[in-house]
């Protein structure tokens, strides 16, 4: 028997309401539907989901194909004037098990997309598994109430809500229940967490209720966190749980303070390095990642030079670098843009800074023993997020967490083997 299909493009969070879906779309016997899960992050992303849409429609000429996401939410004429779709949905509908129950009526609307700024609650919508994967997202925030003046996210998925802990708790515990070894919280803005929930709610206390109700989970990781609205409990978290895995993924953007204060970032230079140095005389092992955009508006080569020069300042490890591209609609499409060119080369030389503080970085782990997650095809992940090579007795024991040995250090990976 035919399943649904879904392919997800774009974040975590993503990722995990593509898993609800497919549970929503199973039940309501949607067997002949594809489902595209959009980003809306860049132009370039909403231009990649229509071409994945023509491709699809050409693959597969008799499937429903149903299009949601935030290139939906944001975009929803642009897809309901493609000849190639048969259901545009919302960013909140899609999370509704009746929406998917209406598709399968002749009769439904075409168009199901409401006011996402409208949304007050989130709900969480309990999921048992995801797919083969050996790590499993839980989205504990969605939406968000900032408006950096490059993003477009905030009108894809409305104001900041949070899913209330103790559902979190019983989402967490189910997955590990179901074997999975870590869990990864993730949202829009997962720093903002709890702000709308009734009594004190933080991130940080969030990650203390998790690991004390369910003690049977080896390992907590944050998706991306705005170090500046880093709550008090969860810097207390990082220096005593060790079962909070030593690595943030920080929302950065960027090492200029004009820059950033023509992102309309909440933080400073100054505040960057800090609260890594912070971090780090509380978890000594910790690692960071950073997004960092390469030519925003108005950014001249010394803006820039702060930038290259923040990866070292804060020993940043894992740069996710992003060319500026103007979005439609936000304010810093509007400013004066800095040539393509230019941009494309300070992509690049941040790129090469990332590809080398990671490879110092690895070159630093050859010898050492340390525990790492075993994912599928022989690789796993360390505590800090470095992916090893697995050799040995074990090496493909998927979901296991395994003693390694180092045995090599690549430009982009280690080489490890199990302990016997
Ligand atoms: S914090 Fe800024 S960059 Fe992040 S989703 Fe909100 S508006 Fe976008």
């Amino acid at each position: 028997m035919s399943e649904p299909e879904i392919i997800t493009l774009g974040c975590r969070l993503n990722a995990y309401e593509s898993e609800v879906m497919r549970g929503h779309a199973r039940e309501a016997g949607l067997d002949d539907a594809v489902i595209i899960n959009t980003c809306a992050v860049t132009s370039e992303a909403v231009r990649q989901a229509a071409q994945t849409i023509r491709r699809l429609r050409r693959d597969k000429p008799h499937a429903r194909i149903i299009v949601t996401g935030c290139a939906a939410q944001t975009e929803a004429q642009r897809f309901a004037d493609m000849p190639e779709v048969d259901h545009v949905v919302g960013n909140a509908e899609k999370m509704h098990a009746e929406t998917f129950a209406g598709l399968s009526v002749a009769s439904s609307a075409r168009v199901q997309v409401n006011d996402i700024m409208a949304v007050r609650e989130q709900a969480l919508h309990m999921i048992d598994g995801f797919g083969s994967r050996t790590r499993a997202y839980v989205q504990i925030q969605n939406g968000c109430d900032h408006r950096c003046t490059f993003c477009i996210i905030p009108f894809g998925r409305g104001p900041s809500r949070s899913v209330p802990a103790g559902d979190v708790v019983t989402q967490v515990r189910r997955l590990v229940e179901n074997g999975y070894a870590e869990i990864v919280l993730t949202g829009v803005d997962i720093t903002s967490y709890g702000r709308d929930l009734p009594g004190v709610a933080t991130l940080g206390k969030l990650v203390r209720q998790v690991l004390k109700h369910v003690p049977e989970l080896s390992r907590l990781r944050l998706s991306s966190i705005d170090q500046v609205e880093a709550d008090d409990d969860l810097m207390i978290a990082l220096g005593e749980e060790e079962r909070l895995m030593p690595h943030m993924h920080l929302s950065m953007q960027a090492g200029d303070d004009m820059t950033l204060k023509r992102m309309k970032r909440r933080h400073s230079r100054r505040d960057a390095v800090a609260f890594c140095e912070r971090a780090r005389t509380l978890r000594p092992d910790i690692v960071f990642g950073a997004d960092l955009i390469a030519g925003f508006p108005t950014e001249t080569d010394e803006m820039f030079e702060n930038s290259l020069q923040i990866v070292d300042e804060c020993g940043l490890t894992y740069l996710h670098v992003f060319p500026f591209s103007p979005r439609q609609g936000t304010p810093a499409a509007r400013m004066p843009q800095v040539r393509g060119t230019v941009i494309k080369k300070r992509a690049a030389a941040l790129r090469a800074k990332g590809e080398a503080v990671l490879a110092s970085y690895l070159s630093q782990q050859q010898g050492r023993v340390v525990d790492v997650l075993i994912e599928s095809d022989g690789k796993g992940r360390t505590p800090q997020f470095a992916e090893v090579e697995m050799r040995g007795e074990g090496a493909d024991a998927a979901g296991r967490i395994v003693r390694t040995r180092i045995l090599e250090a690549g430009s982009a990976r280690l080489l490890g083997e199990v302990c016997a």
